[in-house]
């Protein structure tokens, strides 16, 4: 990844939580407080806005700088959650102007690090988590078995996508949902969909 593949995946996540934004906010308006949608839009669309004004040279500082504009843009537990785990990918890439596999590998588990460290989730807790773990493993395996970046990102975003959806049969343990105990089970989570729409945006730009 070089920081022109890193600048479009981040655009393209921008453009799709912009464009699923009114599902993020149903979603969430049937087990937190119905923002979701519009946080992750303002945030997304702050970070399109620095990315529009920087020289980036190190890969690692796009993501850097993408997760210091979420947590300042971006109000909700998804603010600080997401803007973490993009400075600690970010912090954990590589130096240099590209990174090879075993090394976003290692910056995605980095930034999972920083939303459990932050959020204090277990995979089951219906929250993004449910989302990212998957997708991690999947990634790492893929990696590990030789696979090329396209086939890696399409491998996560498939596992992201069957861990938001099986959020749906989960009573929430962290964050808003979790007020309202097991009435919040039957519905998806909407932070662990947006964190599907983010892998589906790498898997696209890489295809
Ligand atoms: P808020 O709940 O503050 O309104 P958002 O609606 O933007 O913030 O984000 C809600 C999402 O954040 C949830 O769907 C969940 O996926 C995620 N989330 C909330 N708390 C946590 C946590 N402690 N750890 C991980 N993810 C969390
Ligand atoms: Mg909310
Ligand atoms: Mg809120």
């Amino acid at each position: 990844m070089d920081v022109a593949l890193a600048t479009a995946w981040l655009r393209a996540a921008a453009g799709s939580v912009t464009a699923e934004a009114d599902l993020l906010t149903r979603l969430d308006a049937a087990i937190g407080d119905g923002d979701h949608g519009v946080n992750m839009r303002r945030g997304f669309t702050a970070v399109v806005t620095v990315l529009d004004g920087t020289e980036f040279t190190a890969v690692g500082d796009v993501f850097v700088r993408a997760g210091a504009t979420l947590i300042s843009k971006v109000g909700g537990a998804s603010g600080p959650l997401y803007g973490s785990a993009f400075r600690a990918f970010g912090k954990a890439l590589p130096p240099g102007a590209r990174a090879d596999l075993p090394g976003l590998a290692g910056a995605l588990h980095a930034g999972l690090e920083a939303v459990r460290k932050l959020g204090g989730a277990q995979p089951g807790d219906k929250t993004m988590v449910d989302a990212y773990q998957p997708a991690l493993t999947a990634f790492e395996e893929a990696v590990a078995g030789g696979a090329a970046l396209p086939e890696a990102a399409a491998g996560a975003a498939r596992a992201a996508g069957d861990g938001a959806r099986a959020t749906t049969s989960l009573t929430a343990r962290k964050g808003r949902a979790s007020y309202l105990g097991e009435r919040s089970a039957g519905h998806q989570d909407p932070g662990a969909t947006s964190t599907w729409l983010i892998f589906q945006a790498l898997a696209d730009v890489t295809a």
